[in-house]
């Protein structure tokens, strides 16, 4: 349960999803795609980002330290979102992300796809049954990247505690 109420679970899941939060606009605009994989997807995002979490963990916290690593961590998951999505098919136009915004309009997209495309049109509930699979390919992909990491951070504290 401790896990569920932390602060910094909600700070990782908020992170991860946050470029795509550029849906918003477009959706009260009626054309969701309208802003989508723009400046949202941007390193420049990632950094701005960064420095939203910055102030209201420095509030929390009270601590430079631990606001700096809320920060980096947010900054962090936004960037993993960005190489998420480069990796991504992209069948529509314009085919990937405005990595490099503002200092480029250019979209990239990598030539090596590892997770399916999902079809958002239309963009309702049907879309959740056209998601199942997306998402079930994510899960095999990522699942694995994950208990290796968790297995690394208990293998990391087993031997600090037996040093110490
Ligand atoms: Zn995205």
């Amino acid at each position: 349960m401790r896990a569920i109420a932390s602060p910094w679970l909600w700070l990782v899941l908020l992170s991860a999803s946050a470029p795509d939060l550029d849906f918003l606009p477009g959706i009260l605009l009626g054309n969701e795609s309208l802003f989508h994989r723009g400046a949202g997807h941007s390193l420049a995002g990632s950094f701005l980002y960064g420095l939203s979490v910055l102030v209201p963990a420095l509030i929390l916290t009270r601590s430079w330290r631990k606001a700096l690593q809320a920060a980096a961590l947010g900054a962090g998951l936004f960037l993993s979102h960005l190489l998420l999505d480069l990796v991504g098919r992209d069948p529509s136009p314009p085919h990937g992300i405005q990595v490099f915004w503002p200092f480029s309009d250019v979209y990239l997209v990598s030539p090596w796809h590892l997770f399916p495309h999902l079809e958002r049109h239309p963009f309702d509930w049907s879309v959740i049954p056209r998601a199942i699979p997306v998402v079930a390919a994510e899960v095999v992909l990522l699942v694995p990247l994950l208990l290796a990491a968790r297995g690394l951070r208990l293998r990391r504290e087993g031997r600090k505690s037996r040093s110490s």
